[in-house]
């Protein structure tokens, strides 16, 4: 606490009184909602997923539903993880625990808090280990055809992406985090740290989301809108806030208010903005990463809408994000912008997770799964005796021990001096880190 009138201090001290005072009483308005894609009716029935989907892109295709439900989830919920040659995940990407990559591009491994040593999924350089969560049928054997048709998965392999975030430091996400949390599937939390929101921010709920697994990003300390002096400098306070409380690495961001403003901020310091206007994400598509679409339902919104956005983007083999901003009843005087009902909103996620075949999970994991592919996809390989070798650079701001999951019709890859073990769920997983991978007869 004490650190925490200190900061309250330096905010009076600064920025004046008025600029810590509590701007966020007063309902946000951060952006109109979408037109849902669809009707809302007929959304409620149960899709088992026999419908034959609409074409999607031709990365996802080939994958087939996994016999598994439990698969997309989260080590939160307590189930073995039915994933061959990968340790049991760790905790969210943005943890403490994860290393940075040096200016030399160097990787440090990522250090123990036991003292003891992971074996890493492949000989050489120490890597962190994929945290993918498994996708797949299963006993698929190794190709064994022709060298070639290098290609990487869309969503991991999965059918579509989903991600749910929750703005604003709300005191009902707090409130209701256990409801959440219960749900099993990562979130993103971007937390307003000015003073007007400590009440909330030194909740012990956000330390206990890291240990869960969910990501914890930046919606800047005073939530400013265009128009407002120094956005980029309050947008680095809370970050610098943010890493100082908890001891993270953060890479994403939301924009207050989905103010334009934040785009060039962002792209010179995140992976990610997410943004408000309406829409979805495509793989390898030209959508602004500093300006990602997201969904925000109306206030009470009917579970239908919700649904609605997952019959979407499975149907098109596409990612979604979503912005809820709170839940009905809030603890203190912060009323959510157009709260939802806790109880739809947990059947909208079990709704996603029913299928087994939507990716859940957090902006900085999908966005630098979104992110590398583009990247990946896009080289031309050098070829050298009958190998092909793809070289890459990573975008700015890109997380450590990121993995793309790639098939080939047959032939060997190899990162370094280590050879990329098959998955027999149906892909490799190429280590992101390692920056290059060949493939050899
Ligand atoms: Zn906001």
């Amino acid at each position: 606490m004490r650190s925490f009138f200190v900061r309250l201090a330096a905010c009076v001290a600064v920025l004046g009184p008025l600029a810590c005072s509590d701007a966020e009483s007063t309902p946000q308005v951060e952006a109109q909602p979408n037109t849902p894609f669809g009707p809302a009716s007929g959304a409620q029935t149960m899709d088992t997923g026999l419908q034959s989907p609409p074409a999607a892109p031709p990365d996802t295709s080939g994958n087939n539903p996994p016999s598994d439900t439990r698969t997309g989830t989260t080590p939160s919920e307590g189930q073995p993880t039915p994933v061959l040659n990968t340790p049991p995940p760790p905790p969210a990407m943005n943890t403490a625990e994860m290393p940075m990559p040096d200016p030399d591009g160097n990787q440090t491994p990522p250090p123990d808090p036991d003292g003891n040593q992971t074996p890493p999924p492949v000989a050489g350089p120490l890597v962190p280990p994929s945290t993918l969560p498994p996708f797949g049928p299963g006993a698929v054997p190794q190709p064994a055809g022709a060298v070639g048709n290098f290609r990487v998965l869309s969503w991991a392999g999965f059918k579509a992406a989903i991600s749910f975030t929750f703005d604003d430091t709300n005191s009902s996400q707090i409130q209701r985090y256990q409801d959440l949390n219960s749900l099993g599937v990562p979130f993103t939390f971007y937390l307003i740290t000015a003073a007007n929101h400590v009440q909330d921010l030194q909740s012990p709920v956000w330390p206990q989301a890291l240990r869960d697994g969910h990501e914890i990003g930046n919606h800047t300390a005073n939530h400013m809108n265009t128009g407002s002096p120094n956005l980029a400098g309050d947008t680095d306070t809370g970050q610098a806030t943010l890493e100082r409380m908890f001891g993270i690495k953060v890479y994403t961001m939301a924009a207050p208010f989905g103010a334009q403003d934040y785009i060039n901020i962002a792209s010179s310091r995140y992976l990610i903005n997410r943004g408000t206007p309406g829409g979805t994400i495509a793989a390898n598509d030209n959508t602004n990463p500093f300006n990602l679409p997201c969904f925000i339902p109306n206030t009470n919104a009917p579970v239908g809408d919700f649904n609605a956005r997952v019959d979407a983007v499975r149907a098109a083999g596409t990612w979604q994000t979503e912005l809820v901003h709170g839940f009905n009843g809030a603890v203190h005087n912060d009323g959510a912008f157009q709260p939802v009902d806790i109880g739809v909103f947990q059947q909208a996620v079990r709704y996603a997770k029913s299928f087994g075949d939507v990716w859940i999970d957090t902006i900085a994991k999908v966005g630098a799964y979104w992110r590398a592919q583009k990247t990946v996809s896009t080289l031309t390989p050098t070829m050298a005796n009958g190998s092909s070798t793809w070289t890459w650079t990573l975008p700015a701001h890109f997380p450590p021990g990121q993995y793309l999951r790639v098939t080939v019709s047959g032939g060997t890859l190899r990162q370094g001096d280590a050879t990329v073990p098959w998955d027999a769920h149906g892909y490799y997983e190429i280590a992101l880190d390692r920056g290059s991978v060949t493939l050899s007869p």
